[in-house]
């Protein structure tokens, strides 16, 4: 073990406090403002690397200090460790300028008040390295810090961009600009004649800094608390309204005028945004907050920058709520929210007259919940779905419903009551489904709130505070099984307007299937493995339409099929898959195998799978504008909406009547629990 030289000891904590050429600016402007400054320019070269020169107006160094200027903690600012809890300027710790003489070279010429000269001397590792020169002066001090880094070479190195050095030093004096609006800050680039930073109002520097279009997209926010126990602190700020848009939070926040970051601040405020605006918007937001000084701990990072509070929880809340009421209240948002609502009722509503939703429209909602505590508890009201956030399309969904499946279907409400229904074999197969069902899934499904889809097969719902991920594929397939067996027998029928002929689906199937089209060889196999099972569908046909109203006239044409859940038919795209299913997988010799089998081809085809053609809301749009086809593009359009409509109209509220969830649905990833809301409430404040 070797002690370590004190100037590599003095460079390596250097490294911690100066990070960046943007670092050593911020410690040097904040110098000038601990100095009293009332005007402040910077001017870089290199992002940095070459030149960081701050200049103010300051009060000055006096001469006698200027030995030990730049000596490590050697500071103005604090003498004894008590006047830690009672400081307010920025500095304390009496190393920035000590580090940036380890690193850099750094020159110094200041002038004091009442002085006729000021003086000029420059430091290397921590020493003056000439007695201070007379000079001719300015108001103020002006540091310069050259070559920084030069002994450091792996940082120089990987700071060598330095165009992005720039940004973020003007990035850092515009924000500092926003909050110190009694203080002009200009910053520019070496040899510049514009400055790239020149402040004036607090406003004035937003609308210059940030646009025009964040500007007048913000409302002021105020809140203090002034509490007995403690909590005292007072917050002022802008925060943007609805109309703003953008990709990426801005919070440019000053704790006790000194700029910092709050990381668990802005996740509230970020998931304050996200619950109450519909746009998913990031906010802007400038907050400046003021507490006693003790009661902020600022040593926890070498560079000031990230910081703890005393009573932070309390503080995040208090101004998290007072960020929601406004965004509530803004005007604009409010109207918003409203027409969503009544939205979603009318067409609720003119669908279902008798269904009992509650009239009550959610925007009115006088009672205050907090964001973290909001939950979708009442499965029947369908405000807090995601629809609710959707922009209504013009044409309204029940048209384009109705439209499309009469196309190819008329419904033909028929009874067609049979006695045959308490067949011993189905009532074992319905007794196994009751005698599998999962008591907790049930529960489950019986009380679940639809959210939205999450993509083409998994649905997002939530019960209690808790969400699930379904699988709406598997769902839909167990409960069209479950209700085949149910309504065995006494199914409805839907009359197919062209009767389609067997083999030819058939066949149709069968090339579908075969991944390896234009082998002639195989086809004529295809053709006859078509003509046996069409003979095949045939021989039973007196019993697929007598049990499962599934209709095979006498030329051996499909053209019926049973009704599993009411307002639903399937996707006929699907018959040649359903027919050549029937013939290939069903066990005919056994009743109950074959009932069974039967049963699960039914459902197979009657659930909600993704339409055979591309999401053309997802990347399957890139399919359409390669093949340019307008017809297409609609057909896709309306069953992907008719699909969407089904699972949350149909799917849903049958399922909370009607499925008993077997077992196995929790294991196979049908129901996958994503997330608690209480839990991801609280990682989301803690990262
Ligand atoms: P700290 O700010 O923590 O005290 P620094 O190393 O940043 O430590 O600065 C050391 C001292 O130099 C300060 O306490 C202050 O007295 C003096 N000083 C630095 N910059 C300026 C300035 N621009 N104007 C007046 N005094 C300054
Ligand atoms: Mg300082």
């Amino acid at each position: 073990i070797q002690r370590l030289e004190e100037s590599v000891v003095n460079r390596i904590a250097a490294g911690e406090v100066i990070q960046r050429p943007v670092s050593a600016v911020k410690e040097l402007v904040e110098n000038s403002l601990d100095a009293d400054s009332s005007s402040i320019s910077v001017v870089v070269k290199d992002g940095g690397l070459k030149l960081i020169q701050v200049s103010d107006d300051g009060h000055g160094i006096r001469r006698e200090d200027l030995p030990i200027l730049c000596e490590r903690h050697t500071t103005s600012k604090l003498t004894k460790f008590e006047d830690l809890f009672s400081l307010s300027s920025m500095g304390f710790r009496g190393e920035a300028l000590a580090s940036m003489t380890y690193v850099a070279h750094v020159t110094v010429t200041t002038i004091t008040k009442g002085q006729i000269h000021g003086y000029r001397v420059s430091y290397r590792d921590g020493v003056m390295e000439h007695e201070p020169k007379a000079c001719a002066a300015v108001k103020g001090t002006q540091i310069m810090v050259e070559n920084l880094f030069y002994n450091m070479i792996a940082r120089r190195k990987t700071l060598q961009n330095s165009a992005d050095d720039y940004g973020k030093i003007v990035d850092l004096l515009s924000r500092m600009a926003i909050h110190y609006n009694n203080v002009s800050f200009s910053c520019r680039k070496h040899g510049a004649v514009k400055a790239d930073v020149h402040s004036v109002s607090r406003l004035d520097s937003i609308r210059s800094v940030y646009g025009v279009s964040v500007a007048k997209n913000l409302m002021k926010v105020e809140v203090s608390s002034c509490d007995s126990s403690g909590c005292t602190f007072d917050m002022e700020g802008f925060i943007s309204n609805s109309n703003y848009v953008a990709k990426k939070t801005i919070l440019v926040l000053f704790i006790n005028d000194r700029l910092v970051e709050c990381s668990a601040l802005k996740r509230a405020i970020e998931i304050v945004y996200a619950a109450t605006l519909p746009k998913a918007s990031k906010p802007f937001v400038y907050m400046s907050i003021n507490l006693p000084r003790e009661h902020v701990d600022i040593n926890i990072h070498p560079t000031k920058k990230e910081v703890s509070l005393l009573n932070q929880e309390i503080i995040i809340e208090m101004i998290q709520s007072e960020v929601e009421v406004k965004l509530r209240n803004a005007n604009d948002t409010r109207t918003f929210q409203e027409q969503k609502v009544e939205y979603i009722q009318s067409t609720l509503t003119s669908q279902k007259s008798d269904s009992p939703v509650s009239q009550k429209p959610s925007g009115q909602k006088t009672q205050k919940v907090p964001v973290n505590k909001m939950v979708r508890t009442d499965s029947s009201d369908p405000a807090g779905r995601l629809h609710a956030f959707l922009q209504p399309k013009p044409q309204s969904l029940p048209d384009k419903v109705s439209s499309l499946s009469v196309v190819r279907s008329s419904v033909r409400q028929r009874r067609n009551p049979k006695e045959t229904a308490d067949l011993s074999s189905v009532q074992e197969l319905i007794a196994g489904v009751d005698s599998c069902c999962h008591p907790g899934m049930l529960e489950t499904v019986r009380n679940c709130t639809y959210v939205g889809m999450a993509d083409d097969v998994f649905a997002l719902v939530q019960y209690n505070t808790h969400l699930y991920l379904a699988n709406v594929v598997n769902l839909s397939k167990e409960l069209m099984y479950q209700q085949t067996l149910r309504r065995f027998a006494h199914f409805n029928a839907i009359q197919l307007s062209d009767p389609a002929p067997l083999s030819e689906l058939i066949l149709l199937a069968l090339k579908e299937e075969d991944l390896d089209p234009g082998n002639d060889t195989k086809d004529d196999l295809k053709e006859r493995i078509a003509e046996m099972n069409t003979e095949l569908l045939k021989e039973k046909a007196e019993m697929l339409e007598e049990y499962f109203s599934v209709h095979i006239d006498s030329s051996a044409n499909l053209s019926r099929l049973p009704v599993i859940l009411d307002q639903y038919t399937p996707d006929m795209d699907r018959v040649p898959e359903f027919l050549l299913c029937l013939g290939n997988d069903v066990e005919w010799e056994d009743e109950k195998s074959c009932f069974q089998g039967v049963s699960a081809a039914i459902g197979n085809f009657y659930a909600m799978h993704p339409p055979l053609l591309p999401n053309p809301s997802g990347d399957g749009i890139q399919f359409y504008s390669k093949n340019l086809d307008q017809d297409l593009l609609s057909d896709a359009e309306n069953a992907w909406a008719q699909r969407e409509w089904s699972i949350q109209h149909v799917l849903f509220p049958s399922m909370r009547l009607f499925l008993k969830p077997p077992a196995s649905m929790a294991s196979n990833g049908t129901f996958v629990k994503v997330a608690s809301l209480e839990k991801l409430y609280k990682i989301f404040e803690r990262c």
